[in-house]
């Protein structure tokens, strides 16, 4: 059996400097916001080459109250259009929904999975003031160019890295290119804490201390509330999982893309289309998403050859319940992407034979 990600494993070779981190935090008697804490967002901005670093609770709160900043700063309002890719994960729209501003969703560019600057270009319009970046799958998208636009038009950039921690353009890494980055540490995660986690980084001092604020229950001070804030917070467990993690980060990343070099190199098969990369830096391989056109059947047939993979994602959020409202909405290359992606199994461990064997069940199939 090749499992999808062995979580289990990846920690385990943790162990003894894990469980050495969270005695050092039980016997602390301190478990929220407290040394870990500052020291970890310390270390990921320095490690993304940003200024600050905000914890919170988890990746969604790191987009949602990111938007609801610049919501109290008076740089975006009720009902402004935020242009967003319509095959993110879900999470990436609730967080503009959340914050009533009016999600614009765009078709991706169909060989990265990613927003491009022509189809972003074509979408903006007056009522445009903000654009989600996700890195889907692992590969930061075209900031260069994305910056560009959104300079010419007052945009604001938000990037959602929660699956790209240490992918990079030209050096540049993932969090440091937009006016602010939301990043989630959940288990599954490249860096992945040992429960729900998630950060905040930006250069902006003054979206720093609000943003600090709102997830404190608005209050910059102790007793004093500028917010109706929430709690959203990361706890000193959590950081101090994450600092542990950090370390290891890079030569998780160096080992995800040997794999994925590995697959690339010996997948060749014309029904199986392979993700396409740009400069080899600028995917994490958070996930390995190859495209077929018979999905369920090859789905269908790994799982009984004892090979787990699973579908990022299976429906459209167009297409979901929770937006009804757009359910007569056409986003053909979208709704393609979600009938044919498949995520093979990938991270820093699974081993040459588990691969080889993936490969060889991929070069059987029907051509
Ligand atoms: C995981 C993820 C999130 C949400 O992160 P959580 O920590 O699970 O809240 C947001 N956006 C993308 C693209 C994600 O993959």
């Amino acid at each position: 059996m090749v499992p999808f990600l062995d979580l289990k494993a990846i920690n385990a070779k943790y162990r003894e400097e894990l469980v050495a981190a969270a005695t050092r935090v039980i016997d602390s008697g301190w478990y929220i916001q407290g040394i870990e804490v500052k020291a970890f967002e310390q270390e990921f901005a320095d490690y993304c080459g940003s200024k600050h670093c905000i914890g919170v609770a988890n990746g969604l709160d790191a987009l949602t109250l990111t938007l609801r900043a610049w919501k109290e700063m008076g740089k975006l309002k009720e009902g402004d259009e935020v242009i967003v890719p319509a095959n993110t994960y879900i999470a990436s729209i609730l967080a503009i929904t959340e914050n009533r501003l009016k999600p614009v969703l765009v078709e991706p560019d169909e060989a990265t999975f990613n927003l491009c600057p022509e189809k972003t270009a074509a979408a903006i319009t007056p009522n445009t003031k903000a654009i989600v970046a996700v890195h889907l799958y692992g590969q930061i998208s075209p900031m260069p160019e994305l910056m560009k636009l959104a300079d010419k038009h007052g945009l604001l950039v938000l990037e959602d890295a929660a699956q790209a921690h240490g992918a990079c353009i030209d050096g540049r890494k993932a969090g440091s290119w937009g006016h602010a980055a939301g990043f989630s540490f959940y288990p599954g995660k490249n860096l992945g804490a040992l429960g729900d986690a998630g950060a905040v980084t930006t250069d902006d001092e003054d979206l720093a201390r609000t943003i600090r604020a709102l997830g404190n229950y608005g209050s910059h001070k102790k007793y004093e509330n500028l917010y109706q804030g929430v709690n959203s917070r990361l706890d000193e467990m959590q950081a101090a999982m994450l600092r542990i993690k950090l370390r290891h980060l890079d030569e998780e990343i160096q080992s995800r893309r040997k794999v994925a070099e590995y697959y690339l190199a010996r997948i060749d098969n014309p029904s199986i289309q392979l993700p396409s990369v740009g400069k080899r830096k600028s995917h994490v391989w958070h996930l390995f998403v190859v495209r077929c056109e018979q999905r369920d059947a090859l789905q269908k047939h790994l799982a009984e050859q004892g090979v787990q993979t699973l579908i990022h994602y299976p429906i459209a959020p167009h297409q979901q319940s929770a937006y009804s409202e757009w359910r007569s909405l056409r986003f053909p290359l979208t709704e393609k992407i979600h009938e044919q992606v498949l995520s093979l199994p990938t991270g820093p461990l699974i081993d040459g034979d588990s691969l080889k064997y993936i490969v060889g069940l991929i070069e059987d199939i029907a051509r």
